[in-house]
């Protein structure tokens, strides 16, 4: 016999989802077009026929909890073929960007932020948070000097390397924080999800076995295999794999460059024929050719629906990979005044991505890498 279940609508979830990008969730009639032609979806209990209709009843806990809606690539292949034009493609995605930050919504201020994230009013506010920080703090510490002395254009003598230390690393703790209790409630709620509708039949959670699910599944993830398998919009997958290394590559740069900078004293500029450089500059490359790429694919997809969150999220990338690339080529062409200003604005970029990316679109870097190593270690049936 079926099981009962007692439909409690949160109509304010629906308005918020129809906020977000989802507002043609109303126009499905269940067809369930969209589950047969989705590439990746699973034979059993498929999606997003039943996102569908959850959302489109409100059924805000039902559908917030399921890993199914981090499965889901956002390839466009339902949208295309939807017959009803309720594009689940895009309302997967807002499901997903409401998500984030009800996930974190018990600490006042991580629900705040995650508001102001996805609000194009509260972005001036979000830009100004950072360039307030740098000056005041560098102005009290004396580790900002708007006038730097010498011929030689060194950015750690305008901004001193501790004044960016000392912000960013407290930013990253930040981030690191908001992820925790993101992914503490996002994996406790996806298993108590899971184990109501039958998709897995391991009772207790166990940390190791989904870490061990996710190592697993980081090869697949990286050659992109799952977006590989979209038909109607498979060029997309270059371009997020072009950002995707862009940002693995920055991060590596980084971790080296501190070390480097810490542990042995050897401080920047670096010289363009160290190995590390050739990695930082290849990297910087692609992540602006596959955020152009996003953006120009965006553009001519008349028929996807784009929103804040989705122009957000390629803009920082976008503007994170030109303003250090144009930092470090204005420092080369020996423009002093312009190179310090670019390297003031590319320290904003990096602020905002460490601690706006936990309640951005960008977060499902890390909600779908666990998501699927969710899957892998509770044998999704
Ligand atoms: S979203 Fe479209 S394709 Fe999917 S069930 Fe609804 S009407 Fe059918
Ligand atoms: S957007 Fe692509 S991956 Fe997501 S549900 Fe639709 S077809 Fe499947």
């Amino acid at each position: 016999m079926a099981d009962n279940y007692l439909v409690e609508p949160d109509v304010g979830f629906i308005k918020e989802v129809s906020a977000l990008g989802g507002q043609d969730v109303k126009k499905c009639f269940q067809c369930a077009t969209c589950s047969v032609v989705c590439p990746i979806s699973p034979d059993t209990q498929p999606f997003p026929r039943k996102e569908m209709i959850a959302a489109g009843w409100g059924l805000k806990d039902r559908v917030l909890n399921s890993a199914d809606i981090w499965l889901c690539h956002n390839c466009g292949d339902c949208s295309t073929k939807c017959p009803r034009g309720a594009q689940p493609g895009d309302v997967l995605a807002a499901l997903r960007t409401y998500a984030v930050s009800e996930y974190v919504s018990e600490v006042k201020p991580f629900q705040k932020l995650a508001k102001m994230v996805n609000d194009p009013k509260a972005l001036p506010v979000l830009l100004a948070i950072p360039a307030v920080i740098f000056i005041v703090l560098g102005l009290i510490t004396g580790l900002l000097d708007f006038t730097p002395e010498g011929e030689e254009i060194v950015h750690a003598h305008f901004f001193s390397t501790w004044l960016v230390d000392m912000i960013m690393i407290p930013a990253s703790i930040f981030a690191a924080a908001a992820f925790a209790l993101g992914l503490k409630n996002f994996v406790t709620r996806m298993h108590e999800n899971a184990l109501r509708d039958g998709k897995t039949d391991k009772k207790d959670l166990d940390p190791v076995g989904i870490v061990r699910g996710i190592i697993t599944s980081v090869p697949a993830i990286i050659r992109h295999d799952k977006f590989n398998e979209c038909t109607e919009n498979r060029e997309r997958s270059t371009a997020h794999m072009m950002v995707l290394f862009g940002f693995i590559g920055l991060a590596i740069v980084t971790g080296i460059f501190f070390v480097v900078l810490y542990g042995f004293q050897i401080h920047g500029p670096y010289s363009q024929l160290n190995p590390v450089k050739w990695l930082a500059n290849v990297s910087g490359v692609a992540l602006v050719i596959g955020s152009i790429l996003m953006l120009k694919q965006r553009l001519a997809k008349s028929d996807q629906i784009s929103t804040y969150k989705d122009w957000y999220h390629i803009g920082l990338a976008l503007a994170l990979g030109l303003s250090g690339m144009l930092t470090e080529m204005t420092r080369l062409a020996g423009m002093g005044g312009l190179s310090y200003f670019i390297y003031f604005l590319h320290l904003m970029f990096v602020f905002s991505l460490f601690v706006y990316t936990p309640f951005s679109k960008l977060a499902h870097l890390v909600y779908r890498t666990v998501a699927i190593g969710y899957n892998e270690w509770s044998g999704r049936k």
